[in-house]
C-alpha cells in the first residue's frame, strides 16, 4: 500500500485536531489534578502532603521497584525512561503539573514499568501511596480526575509515539523544549544538548545542528548547561502540531489552564515558591 493510498485508508487528517491558539500546557505553582479538585477535597489531600523540592536527574520511580509515593509537580518537568536489555535507554513520555507520577496507583497497581526522573529541579506535593489508595476508596472528586488526567495522558503516549516516529528533529527538539518551558517557568532550563539528544533519541551532533540554526534565528541562546528561550513563538512555529495537540488533551481531560500571568510569559525569570495552595500540614 502506497503512502497516498494508506492516506486515503486512514481516512487523511483526524477531524478536529487542527489547535486553537490557547494558552500554555500549564502554569507553574499549580497543579492542574489538584486544581480540579473541589477546594474541600483538595484542602483534605493537601494536609496528607508534604511539599518538598527535587534536584534535576532525581529518581522518583524505579522501573520493577515499588511505588511508595505519588508526586504533584508544581514546578519542573520528569521523563519516563525505558531501559533496554543492552543498557539503551529512551524517554518514552513527560510528566509536568499538569498531573502526577505513580499513575500505577490509580489502577492499583504497586509497582512502576518505567522509571521516572525529574529532567530539571522541581518541586512537588508528596503523598504515600498508601494515603493515595485510601483517597481513592473514600470516593469524591479524585477519583475521576485521575482517570481523566489518565486518559490524557494515554493520549499523549499515542501523540508522542507518532511523533518519534514522523516528525523531524526539529520540530520534536521545539515540541520538547516548549513543554518543559511551560512545566518549568523560568526562560532559562538547566539542560545540555548531551542530555536532550538521549531524551530525543538521536545522536548528538544532530542536535547540536537543531540548536545551532535555532539560536542562529534568535529562537535559544545555549551555552554549556544551558537553554534559554527568547522567542516562544518562533519555537511554536517550528514545532510540529503535536505540541498544540498534547495541550488540547489536557484541556479537554482537566478544563482550561488558569490564566498564565506568570513573569516567565513576560520574557521574565519566574519567581518561584506560589503561594497557591493553603497547606493545613505544618510538615509541608
Ligand atoms: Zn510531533
Amino acid at each position: 500500500m502506497t503512502d497516498a493510498s494508506l492516506s486515503r485508508f486512514m481516512g487523511g487528517p483526524a477531524p478536529g485536531v487542527e489547535p486553537s491558539p490557547r494558552a500554555a500546557l500549564n502554569v507553574p505553582g499549580r497543579n492542574r489534578v489538584l486544581d480540579a479538585l473541589p477546594a474541600h477535597e483538595r484542602d483534605d489531600l493537601l494536609s496528607l502532603m508534604v511539599r518538598r523540592p527535587f534536584n534535576a536527574r532525581e529518581v522518583v520511580l524505579e522501573a520493577g521497584q515499588p511505588i511508595h509515593h505519588a508526586y504533584f509537580p508544581l514546578h519542573g518537568a520528569a521523563s519516563l525512561l525505558v531501559y533496554m536489555q543492552d543498557g539503551e535507554v529512551a524517554e518514552v513520555n513527560t510528566i509536568g503539573n499538569e498531573g502526577m507520577l505513580g499513575l500505577p496507583l490509580l489502577h492499583a497497581v504497586d509497582r512502576s514499568h518505567t522509571t521516572a526522573i525529574f529532567h530539571t529541579p522541581a518541586e512537588a506535593f508528596v503523598m504515600t501511596a498508601a494515603d493515595l489508595q485510601s483517597a481513592l476508596i473514600r470516593g469524591g472528586a479524585l477519583a475521576q480526575t485521575l482517570q481523566r488526567y489518565a486518559n490524557g495522558f494515554i493520549n499523549q503516549t499515542c501523540q508522542l509515539a507518532a511523533c518519534n516516529r514522523l516528525h523531524h528533529v526539529e520540530q520534536r527538539y521545539c515540541r520538547w523544549l516548549l513543554m518543559t518551558h511551560d512545566r518549568v517557568g523560568r526562560d532559562s532550563l538547566a539542560l545540555t544538548q548531551e542530555f536532550l539528544a538521549v531524551m530525543l533519541g538521536v545522536r548528538r551532533a544532530t542536535v547540536n545542528i537543531v540548536a545551532r540554526d535555532l539560536q542562529r534565528s534568535g529562537a535559544i541562546r545555549y551555552r554549556r548547561g544551558a537553554i534559554a528561550v527568547l522567542d516562544r513563538r518562533a519555537l511554536e512555529e517550528r514545532s510540529c502540531e503535536c505540541y498544540a495537540i498534547i495541550r488540547n488533551y489536557y484541556e479537554d481531560a482537566l478544563g482550561a489552564a488558569p490564566p498564565d500571568d506568570t513573569p516567565a510569559r513576560q520574557g521574565r525569570a519566574a519567581a518561584h515558591g506560589s503561594h497557591a495552595y493553603e497547606v493545613r500540614n505544618p510538615a509541608c
